[in-house]
């Protein structure tokens, strides 16, 4: 069964690795009745003024945010920062240090490429990325425009996840500076996909107890593409740790059909939603 939500908190853009420009996206998030949309673009802000300008043309509230990549204890983890002040000094300067780690991760795999066979791969990643923040994912949409795999997950399982032939071990900020630099903009922090780095139940009890001890509000509960079993474990864990909760497609383009922009189930309500302090959100989506 389908569940559409009028609030979706977490989307991409062609700013990083998303398929859709903020304009295009803001006109599907219209089309899917979506009435509160963050744009969280990996580690940049400059989709924003865009999605800003196509929201106000749509009657959408948009959200600024953006998903920033850090570490903990030896894992790497995603962090959305919601209504962020995407022009905070201190903000673009660790998103500007951010961006030049990842074009020297960009070299850095594509020479392991090289010396796999795999020529060139750094030259059409940027090609595909065209100014916005480059990913792994230009890089497995580069191997399959070369022919090189037949699917981007191919990609991602032959060359670029961890313990792979083409894998860099990443050197992202820790989360309690990402945190500190979301909460430096205005923003709440809230912890992207839980389920979705592969831990233990006990290490993802210790994670969210660390998230909350640095300052972190909220944890995505529900993602898209998630069952109610997943969602129920998700809930009972933010519970325990005292973290209130999100709910976001993670939604990267039309070509993926599982994952559609406000496909959501909805939140809840032992937790408490996130933006709980924001009238506008509230009354936006009616509850
Ligand atoms: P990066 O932040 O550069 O390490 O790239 C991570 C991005 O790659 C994620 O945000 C996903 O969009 C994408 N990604 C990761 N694993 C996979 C996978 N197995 N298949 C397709 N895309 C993936
Ligand atoms: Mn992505
Ligand atoms: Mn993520
Ligand atoms: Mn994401």
């Amino acid at each position: 069964m389908d569940h559409y939500s009028p609030i979706d908190l977490h989307c991409h853009s062609t700013a990083s690795d998303g398929t859709l420009s903020p304009t295009d996206l803001l006109a599907r998030a219209a089309d899917k009745r979506v009435r509160v949309l963050a744009l969280t673009d990996h580690d940049t802000v400059s989709g924003l003024d865009e999605a800003v300008a196509a929201a106000r043309d749509l009657d959408i509230h948009l959200v600024p945010g953006a998903e920033l990549s850090c570490q903990w204890n030896g894992r790497d983890l995603h962090v959305l920062g919601l209504d962020i002040d995407p022009a905070n000094p201190r903000l673009l300067k660790g998103l500007a240090g951010i961006r030049a780690y990842r074009e020297r991760r960009l070299q850095a795999i594509a020479d392991k490429l090289e010396t796999r066979g795999v020529p060139g791969m750094a030259d059409a990643a940027r090609d595909l990325c065209d100014g916005g923040m480059p990913t792994r994912t230009h890089l497995a949409r580069a191997l399959l425009n070369a022919g090189r795999v037949r699917t981007m997950q191919e990609a991602f399982d032959r060359y670029l996840r961890q313990g792979k032939s083409a894998w860099v071990k990443a050197e992202w900020p820790d989360m309690e500076s990402v945190i500190e630099l979301i909460h430096a903009a205005g923003g709440k922090a809230v912890l992207a996909h839980p389920l979705a780095y592969g831990m233990t139940g006990a290490w993802l009890r210790r994670t969210l107890a660390a998230f909350g001890e640095a300052g972190g509000e909220a944890v995505e509960v529900v993602c898209g593409n998630t069952d109610r079993q997943r969602v129920d474990n998700a809930l009972g864990q933010t519970l325990r740790a005292g973290l209130q909760g999100s709910l976001g497609s993670d939604f990267h383009g039309p070509a993926n059909p599982w994952i559609e922009l406000g496909r959501l189930r909805p939140l809840p309500p032992a937790v408490t939603p996130v933006w709980e302090d924001r009238r506008e959100i509230r009354q936006a989506i009616g509850s």
